[in-house]
């Protein structure tokens, strides 16, 4: 698995609500390590086309292709254990368990789809210490060592966002969705959010919608931009700055 290679291939993608295509024909595609945005006016389809990568929705027509295999019929949770983590806009967190109790389970949820039944019965010593080294390196990497007995219920809120980061990266992603990350919060919130996902996800492949443009701006390798359902713009920040196309959508509505 190298950089640049690519990890999510999404191919003739359509999405109807009765007679109206919400996604309309989406070709895209997305390479191992980059940070991906996608954005547009309200209701160009930016929640539908995460719906149909993470499973949520199942497509109309099209194909949907992680790391070289055909996805478009698998459900959400198949595709978690595939590697497609989500984040932020639901919360995966469960607020009567310690920050550690959190992680682990998330963890051993991806290490039980490693095993065989025979291995499980034989090598349970290795599993546990395969699931306390995943959890340990989680909450190492999120910063939550110190505060693994804390009951997540009991988190500060930037605490909790951590935990939310950790207990998808405790199933060892390799796309990460994004969703929304600092929908309804203050400005010091939201500087918080971006310095977090600079710091946590730098070595991660990651796929952003959101509404916030200077966000993107600021954090995007590249930039997809959707209108009513189609891409019409695709490039780095300054390309889609400067693209009059994206400018008549947004001034457009
Ligand atoms: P965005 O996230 O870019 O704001 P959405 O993907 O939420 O856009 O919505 C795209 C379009 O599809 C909108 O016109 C919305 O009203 C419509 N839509 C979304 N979900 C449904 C649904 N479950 N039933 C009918 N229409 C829907």
């Amino acid at each position: 698995a190298q950089r640049g290679e690519t990890i999510l291939e999404l191919e003739g993608l359509i999405k109807r609500f009765g007679e109206f295509a919400a996604i309309d024909g989406v070709d895209m595609t997305v390479e191992r390590g980059e940070f991906r945005s996608v954005i547009g006016p309200n209701g160009a389809g930016k929640t539908t086309l995460f719906n149909l990568i993470s499973g949520a929705l199942p497509v109309t027509s099209g194909t949907v292709r992680f790391d070289g295999d055909d996805i478009t019929s698998m459900s959400p949770e198949a595709r978690v254990r595939a590697g497609i983590g989500r984040s932020f806009q639901i919360s995966n967190v469960f607020g009567g368990l310690s920050v550690r109790e959190n992680v682990r389970l998330a963890a051993q949820a991806n290490q039980q789809a490693d095993y065989s039944i025979v291995q499980s019965l034989f090598k349970t010593t290795d599993r546990y210490s395969d699931i306390n080294e995943a959890t340990d390196r989680t909450l190492e990497r999120v910063d939550l060592a110190d505060l693994a007995d804390v009951e997540a219920n009991a988190l500060a809120y930037g605490d909790r966002r951590r935990l939310e980061i950790g207990v998808v990266l405790a199933a060892d992603p390799a796309l990460v969705l994004l969703d929304e990350p600092t929908a309804g919060m203050s400005v010091e919130e939201t500087r918080e959010t971006i310095d977090l996902i600079e710091e946590v996800l730098v070595d991660q492949t990651l796929l952003l919608i959101e509404h916030d443009i200077e966000l993107v701006m600021e954090l995007s390798d590249r930039i997809t931009v959707l209108n009513r359902g189609e891409v019409i713009a695709e490039g780095s920040p300054e390309g889609i700055a400067a693209d009059q196309a994206v400018q008549d959508a947004y001034l457009g509505g």
